[in-house]
């Protein structure tokens, strides 16, 4: 019908920037492979409510995949050859993957690398304490939050207990349908007239965000605060443990729902967490379906990005450099810290991370020009930050066009944000610490709506789209 166009039309076609949504681009096929790949994802987001445990079902994907500990290869000496995949854990709550291509790592290595932390909350060290024939447990929030939207929701408990002996217990409580689970109680509206008349960031507060554990007494006149002494005791019973023992422990309460479909044509997805488990969990299929490489791939999953990438299971810490380091050492007899170096300078990475979906309740919070709509696939962002730009990497024009042609080429739904109007706030990925390594960086991610809630949403086809989006990374930057 290209006939028919007007001048005007058909340079329209060739000048601007088409904004259009991926469902209308996608084939049926492509719109099957959608929904399948949102099943796995939303069973996997139901096991995985923490860093820890995205940790643990990484580990048992990777193996079933043919994933070789790094350690393994260290101790039995044995050299990395092309094809070969390998990982490494770090502290049980970051890990990296490879697979291992036929270039020499000295020429750089394709990274997409996510975080597997999300804003929750932490119990304090010494938590359990007695009010009003109740128990509570007091919590440090872990993240950015929004409390008020913390409290009155059904949370479950997952972490672990390091005990006196050194032992290690895991816990999970809230998960099953029959779990008991946990709340943060909130003010009835007949009371509340002074609550309501507080700013949205105090009308609840952190020391308010206090966990309701438990009110039977232990039947003994002798002793004073007898539910707690009740509560430990079901704890002692339960696990072995005492009260000290929560202070080596990591207890993080999270939304007890599953994820789940929104909308009539279940083409959204609720869940907690996607901050940035639908990053890190699209990386991770996407190396876990690559096979052959002509360039390294990588998949950092991350922890501690809600909290400044801190700590050594951050991603300013040194174990990705030393993971790549033991990847050089491994595929050569004489390594040298310029193969390091040189493959740090020649690689090229996606820092998967989310941005936030226009909402158009909340439009004036945005600059619709340079914002991601949901549904219109995978989001670019040149440059994270705050006021200025400040704290971000801002990616290079040329590395910002190789990925806009990989992209284009490879029929991937993308479009271009920043987050949100100049001034309006702002935010930070783990961009920056990569680039600082003289590594190429860009943000690349998925459009969601609630962000930092407990019940996000995201898009479907946005999720496969960066499924598709890392996959072609691996394969097709060459
Ligand atoms: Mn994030
Ligand atoms: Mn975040």
């Amino acid at each position: 019908m290209a006939d028919n166009k007007t001048q005007g039309q058909i340079l329209s076609e060739k000048l601007l920037i088409e904004s259009k949504s991926a469902w209308e681009k996608i084939s049926d096929v492509e719109f099957k492979l959608t929904f399948e790949l949102c099943e796995r994802y939303k069973n996997f987001l139901n096991k995985a409510k923490t860093e820890r445990e995205f940790v643990e079902e990484t580990e048992k994907l990777a193996k079933s995949k043919g994933y070789i500990a790094i350690e393994e290869l260290i101790n039995s000496q044995k050299k990395l050859t092309p094809g070969m995949k390998v990982y490494s854990i770090g502290r049980n709550k970051t890990v990296v993957l490879a697979v291992i291509g036929e270039e020499s790592l000295e020429k750089g290595v394709n990274i997409v690398g996510a975080h597997i932390d999300s804003p929750r909350i932490d119990l304090k060290p010494n938590p359990v304490y007695e009010a009003n024939d109740m128990v509570f447990l007091k919590t440090h929030y872990y993240g950015g939050i929004k409390k008020y939207q913390w409290v009155t929701i059904p949370l479950a408990m997952h972490g672990v207990v390091v005990k006196r002996d050194g032992s290690k217990v895991n816990i999970k409580i809230g998960e099953d349908d029959n779990d008991t689970v946990f709340t943060i109680t909130d003010l009835l509206p007949h009371l509340a007239a002074d609550q309501m008349q507080k700013k949205m960031s105090e009308g609840i507060t952190g020391e308010g965000l206090n966990i309701l554990s438990g009110s039977i007494p232990y039947k003994d006149d002798k002793v004073k605060e007898k539910v707690k002494l009740n509560i430990l005791n079901i704890l002692n019973e339960k696990y072995g443990i005492v009260e000290e023992d929560l202070i080596s422990a990591e207890l993080e309460m999270v939304p007890k729902f599953n994820a789940v479909d929104v909308g009539f044509d279940k083409s959204m997805i609720g869940a907690y967490g996607q901050d940035d488990r639908v990053c890190a969990y699209t990386a991770l299929e996407a190396i876990l379906d690559t096979d052959r490489v002509k360039r390294t791939a990588v998949c950092i999953l991350t922890d501690k990005e809600e909290i400044g990438s801190m700590g050594n299971t951050g991603a300013q810490s040194s174990f990705f450099v030393n993971f790549l380091a033991d990847l050089c050492s491994l595929s050569t007899d004489n390594y040298s810290d310029i193969m390091l170096r040189r493959c740090l300078s020649n690689s090229k990475m996606l820092s998967a991370d989310v941005n936030a979906a226009i909402d158009p309740t909340y439009e004036n919070v945005f600059e619709k020009r340079n914002s991601s709509f949901l549904g219109r696939g995978i989001v670019l962002q040149k440059y994270t930050g705050a006021r200025g730009k400040s704290g971000a990497s801002d990616a290079n024009a040329e590395f910002v066009g190789e990925v806009r042609k990989l992209f284009n080429d490879n029929n991937v739904v993308w479009q271009s944000a920043e987050l949100g109007k100049v001034d309006q706030g702002g935010g930070g990925t783990i961009a920056q610490f990569v680039a600082n390594l003289n590594v190429d960086v860009i943000d690349c991610g998925v459009a969601v709506l609630s962000m930092h809630s407990p019940f996000e949403v995201t898009s479907k086809v946005d999720v496969y789209m960066a499924y598709k989006a890392y996959k072609t990374f691996y394969i097709n930057l060459v």
